[in-house]
């Protein structure tokens, strides 16, 4: 049976860390300070912007929320994150994602100073991810996978890892993350997604697989070689009538078939959920450590 890669274990492990430095930067009187901005109310994105306005105050870290109305139009929220760009008590900003249709997300981002962008998508960090500069910001889902690798004890470097999905979010920086030269990855690379022909032909070559597509249980037995350390990083909702809420949220792994066959395996929820929050916070206190 494969080694469970518990996520809240790991994570409860940056949080310590994170202490111990936010507790250093207090010496100095200096106090990290992230803003999250929501626009509009969908249900979803209200309960991540709980969480992290939640996990911000549990750590001592400066929190600001700001909810703004559905209506808000592009100008208004340029505005917001202006001010947000020039507030020093503010270190990082995230504008939640997705925002209402009406907002050019895009546009959004590359307002961002990219020295507070500690989601890492501004063009800059894009760019810096890309140039293997470690200063810039990596986003924090593929950098909790990177992490949960790490924590469980699996060889990357030399590995052959296959990342299912080519998101900006999640499958392409984490496949610029794990192909960079140096510690934590040297790893070779292979990107799958929709139009990919022979897909189990390629992931079951993995030493590594890194499943980001949001197709439930996609991933199956077949899809895997026996000892392969599989990260699931979906978050799907199946009906369940069983559930109090109707569903029950799953991952892109059938993890019930995956799991005899892998020597490793997150599951769902608890494995990569509870990283990505985890890194946001780590972002955060670099940010602050690199401003001042
Ligand atoms: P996107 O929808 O942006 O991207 C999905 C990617 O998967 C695309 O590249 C798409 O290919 C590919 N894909 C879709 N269906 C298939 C298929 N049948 N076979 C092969 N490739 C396929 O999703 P995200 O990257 O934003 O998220 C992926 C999953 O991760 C979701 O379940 C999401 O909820 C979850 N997630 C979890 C996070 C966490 O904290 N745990 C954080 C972020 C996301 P193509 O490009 O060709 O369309």
């Amino acid at each position: 049976m494969a080694q469970l890669i518990e996520g809240r274990a790991v994570a409860e492990k940056v949080y310590e860390e994170l202490r111990g430095e936010i507790a250093q930067l207090r010496e100095r009187g200096v106090t990290p300070g992230l803003a999250v901005v929501l626009v509009g109310d969908d249900p979803a994105s209200r309960a991540y912007v709980r969480s992290k306005d939640k996990m911000c105050r549990e750590l001592g870290l400066h929190s600001v929320k700001l909810e703004l109305p559905a209506a808000t139009t592009q100008e208004e929220l340029l505005a917001r994150v202006e001010v947000l760009n020039r507030d020093p008590a503010v270190h990082g900003i995230l504008v939640q994602s997705p925002p209402p249709k009406h907002i050019d997300e895009g546009a959004i981002v590359r307002a961002l100073d990219p020295a507070k962008d500690v989601d890492g998508f501004h063009p800059a960090n894009v760019a810096k991810l890309a140039l293997g500069d470690a200063s810039g910001f990596v986003p924090c889902t593929p950098l909790g996978c990177q992490r949960l690798l790490v924590e469980s004890g699996t060889q990357i470097s030399g590995a052959h890892v296959v990342v299912l999905g080519r998101s900006m979010i999640v499958g392409k920086p984490m496949a610029m993350l794990l192909m960079q030269k140096g510690k934590q990855a040297d790893a070779t690379v292979t990107v799958v997604h929709s139009r990919t022909r022979n897909m189990q032909e390629i992931t079951r070559s993995a030493d590594i697989i890194i499943a980001a597509i949001g197709q439930a249980q996609f991933v199956k037995a077949d899809h895997v070689r026996e000892g392969a350390v599989v990260i699931d990083v979906g978050i799907n909702r199946v009906d369940d009538a069983s559930a109090q809420r109707g569903y029950r949220l799953v991952g892109d792994v059938a993890f019930d078939q995956v799991s005899p066959k892998a020597a490793a395996i997150t599951p769902v929820p608890g494995g990569v959920g509870p990283m990505t929050i985890a890194m946001l916070m780590a972002n955060t206190v670099k940010a602050c450590r690199q401003q001042t």
